[in-house]
Formats: C-alpha cells, structure tokens, sequence
C-alpha cells in the first residue's frame, strides 16, 4: 500500500460570508475535491454536503455542531455524503437511495466498477496525496449508507428562517440530484449539477442519464440566478452557468473529454 504523507489538518475552512462557510479537503485528487458548503440561517444551520467523511467533520471542526445542523445530501456520491453519517438529520431525494451499501473507494479502478464508469477513467494511484492520521487505511475506504430523516422533492421549501431555499430536482448526473434555489437573493447550491472546474459534466455513469441532463440544463438556463455555488471548483455567476449549460447541450452524445 502507498505510504502517504500525514497532515494535520484535513479540512480547510474558509469563511465566505458573515452566512456563508466553504469547508474543502485538499489532499483529495480533483475528481474527489468536493465543497462542502454551510449556510448559517437564523434559527438553524444547513450544509450542503459532507466531504468524503474520511475525517470527522465533527471532530475536526466541532463548532459547526454547536447548532445541530441538517444536511442536505445534494446526491450520493462518496465525496458528497462520505460524512453524513455524522449528522442527525440527512435530506435527499428519494430517488438517490442514499441507503444503499458499497458505493465507494479511494482506488480508482474499483471506484470506476462501483460507479458503473469506464475503466482507467479515474486515472490510477490512489485518489489522495496525504491520509488525515498514521494509521489511516485508505484501502479500507467505504461509503457509510446512511437512512434519510426526511425525502426531499421538486418544491419543497428548507425555511432557515431569514431565507427559504427552494429545492430543485435536477436529474442526469444521477437520478436523485438536488440543488437548492433562494430566489430573492438569486443563490444556487448546485452539487454536481453543474460546476466549473475545468472538466466536462459526469453524464457516464451507469446511474447518469444525457437525456435528463439536457432538460436539467435547460432548465437552468431559464433560472433566474445570480451566483453558483457548485459541489465542486469556485463559485460563479450566470454567464458562465449559461457558458456551461450550452457547452453541454451542443457535446452531449459526443465522445468525452473528461480525464479525471
Ligand atoms: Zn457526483
Ligand atoms: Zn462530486
């Protein structure tokens, strides 16, 4: 097994705005580089995503625990909801079934198998440059399944009392994909929806579907939205989501560029 280096702090915390926190793991390889992003409401505390949960978020950063947060598990993806174990209250949509066993690993072939994902896609290696402490088993990584508190659906309102975030059901890169709207000051947690760090959309895996890609891209371009926050890379504005949205729409169907 590769010895990786041992750093002491896993998680990188950056605060975006008086309501807005940005946690990220950095000494994951991109394609497993998510944010986790936590919205101070008023009466309660919301992340968006869990990281991949090989730290405890809880032990690491035990101030955002203070305030028992809810999740929101934007879909089921191992850098998405690694950590939800750790929470009270996981939300999705029922259509993710986020409860389902054995749907991660850090070596990238078996984590193509898992996905359903074309092999070599992930590159080789290990998907880390460095493990949280000594004794860390990389190769014993799992996805914890994790039993939902609450099913979210196209509608729903999460009410943090000064904002009401409307959800959005936004299938393609998985079945049960979610993003949160705030229409008044025209926010978007997206997930893996749509982001902007250099690679292509994942629309490959066994579980993705290009058809219902186009109509959540579609979609997006008719939202009202000022600012995206993505599942993964920074933050953008609305003419790149269209940039986005349109590059996706005219290579779907096309031979794939995405490296990992
Ligand atoms: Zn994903
Ligand atoms: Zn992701």
């Amino acid at each position: 097994m590769t010895q990786l280096p041992v750093v002491p702090n896993w998680f990188t915390v950056e605060q975006v705005s008086p309501t807005l926190t940005l946690i990220r793991e950095p000494h994951t390889k991109p394609v497993l580089a998510a944010n986790t992003w936590v919205i101070h409401g008023r009466d309660r505390d919301l992340f968006v995503d869990s990281g991949l949960g090989i730290a405890s978020m809880r032990s690491c950063i035990p101030e955002f625990f203070d305030r028992e947060p809810a999740l929101v598990a934007t879909h089921g993806h191992l850098d998405h909801l690694g950590g939800a174990h750790e929470f009270a209250e996981v939300w999705a949509h029922a259509a993710e079934r986020i409860e389902r066993p054995g749907r991660g690993s850090l070596v990238p072939g078996s984590l193509a198998h898992v996905l359903g994902a074309p092999d070599g896609i992930f590159g080789d290696g290990v998907l880390l440059d460095a493990v949280p402490e000594e004794s860390y088993d990389w190769g014993a990584y799992e996805l914890r399944p994790v039993v939902p508190t609450r099913e979210l659906a196209e509608g729903d309102v999460i009410d943090l009392g000064d904002a009401r975030w409307e959800v959005l059901h936004l299938p393609g890169h998985t079945p049960g994909s979610v993003a949160i709207f705030e229409p008044e000051q025209k926010l978007l947690f997206s997930g893996d929806v749509v982001y902007d760090d250099g690679t292509d959309m994942i629309d490959f895996l066994a579980e993705s579907s290009p058809e219902d890609y186009q109509v959540t891209m579609r979609r997006l371009l008719e939202l009202d939205v000022d600012t995206i926050m993505a599942g993964h890379g920074e933050r953008f504005g609305r003419e790149r989501l269209v940039e986005l949205a349109e590059r996706y729409l005219c290579r779907v169907g096309k031979p794939k560029t995405y490296a990992g």
